[in-house]
């Protein structure tokens, strides 16, 4: 068992300033070091550090990986395009190979940054058992948590696409990790398809793109006469387990909706500001009571970074320096924790007897006076910037000491670069060949 020693620690509720954790899989003790007695525990002191819970990343994409450097024609006139030209070529060519080693290395750039349990939203047209290869990778081999989707859309098998999400939902439900039903957005699904998920969906939650770019919004009044959140409670798809992820055009209406059914939106500022969609009326949300929570959308493999862009967007946003406030961003830090939880059934984000040991160590040496009061906004304003834990734990396990991940990964990297190679000759070759259906 570890005993991590004279510590710095806080969990977004609590702070101590000189105190241990004692834990395997779980915290067994934690408290101030005059109540510390070593029973025999691996003792690692944190003389100078500071350890917080390990992050959450509330949407990403891990298929996206390998679009990094990649060189296609790309010239998108707005959102629809950026779907064309870059994304929608991209997962059509993921087979059993690529959908593993793209998880495996987007999560393992995630861990390195902190996050130890991710909620992804997964596309490929490679469909049946692609969820349990992203399993494998983050659950069996790199020790995380995770909560999956397939992003059922028109562009595949939507029977299929149901499948997949259904029989992760029912085969795994624990700790380390469990289901939503995922959607692409309500631009790429018909009528059929919403019915068809309807009947599949059994009180599950679904976890969707809503009103991302406001072409979505008039794609649904176009064709339907309606909004999204209208079409998506038509479908009886609402419940407080759906995560809406962006929600960047909805309205008031929709927030009313969103609301009524306890359902939880997930942001992502940065890919809003990468795509020129818009951004988000997150202080409007949270003021309504709305549970806003955290992700990255596969763009930012850092969580601090997405905590420093939701703070200055908010500013920008409201139009006032002081019109987000750092208590609003932790309120969407600990209901981050709070809905994975109510998936996973852990008790994540905090530091206290019973919690799963999921932590991270940084450097943290202050040099104004540091308390209980201004312990967030030393984080925020010194630690976030740069943020790089100088150790990790998931699930009371030493994955990054001094920087440095315990396993050495250096083959992977280069079997990674081959594979992401493969698939960027094979969208070069026949990417333009493709025909979009939706
Ligand atoms: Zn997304």
């Amino acid at each position: 068992m570890y005993a991590l020693i004279n510590a710095r620690i806080y969990d977004y509720q609590n702070y101590l300033e000189n105190g241990f954790i004692v834990f395997d899989k779980l915290i067994h003790s934690t408290g101030s070091m005059v109540d510390y007695v070593n029973k025999g525990y691996e003792e690692i002191d944190c003389s100078g550090k500071l350890i917080i819970p390990g992050f959450v990343s509330g949407h990403t994409h891990l298929y996206s990986t390998f679009a990094r450097g990649m060189n296609i024609d790309f010239n998108p006139k707005n959102f629809l395009e950026i779907l064309e030209q870059l994304w929608w070529k991209l997962d059509h060519f993921l087979d059993k190979e690529l959908i593993y080693t793209s998880s495996l290395m987007g999560a393992l750039e995630q861990l390195s940054f902190g996050t130890t349990t991710l909620i992804d939203h997964h596309a490929s047209a490679y469909i049946e058992g692609s969820l349990d290869l992203i399993k494998k990778a983050l659950i069996d081999d790199l020790n995380l948590r995770a909560v999956m989707a397939f992003e059922i859309s028109d562009r595949f098998n939507v029977e299929k696409a149901i499948s997949e999400n259904l029989n992760y939902i029912n085969n795994n439900h624990n700790h380390s990790t469990s289901g939503l039903m995922g959607l692409h957005a309500s631009l790429s699904l018909s009528a059929e398809s919403l019915e068809k998920i309807e009947k599949a969906l059994n009180n599950q939650g679904i976890h969707i793109h809503v009103a991302e770019s406001i072409m979505d919004e008039e794609d649904c009044e176009k064709k339907y006469g309606m909004r999204v959140l209208e079409r998506l409670e038509k479908y009886h798809l609402l419940n407080d387990k759906a995560l809406l992820v962006h929600c960047t055009h909805i309205n008031e209406l929709e927030m009313d909706i969103i609301k009524k059914y306890h359902a939880t939106i997930a942001v992502n500022v940065t890919s809003n500001l990468n795509n020129a969609v818009g951004i988000s009326q997150i202080k409007k949300f949270l003021d309504k009571g709305i549970r806003v929570i955290s992700g990255n959308d596969g763009l930012i493999p850092s969580q601090a970074i997405e905590y420093l862009n939701i703070f200055y967007l908010g500013h920008l946003k409201q139009k006032s320096p002081i019109g987000f406030s750092l208590d609003d961003l932790k309120k969407i830090i600990l209901n981050t924790y709070e809905y994975t939880n109510k998936l996973l059934g852990t008790n994540l984000g905090k530091i206290e007897k019973g919690s799963e040991a999921d932590l991270l160590a940084v450097n943290f040496n202050p040099y104004t006076p540091v308390n209980k009061d201004n312990i967030f906004g030393h984080l925020f304003y010194g630690v976030y910037p740069g943020f790089k834990p100088e150790m990790i734990f998931a699930n009371g396990k030493l994955l990054m000491k001094d920087y440095q991940f315990i396993n050495d990964y250096s083959k992977l990297y280069a079997a990674a670069r081959l594979e992401a190679q493969r698939l960027w000759d094979i969208i070069k070759k026949e990417g333009n060949e493709i025909e979009f259906k939706y």
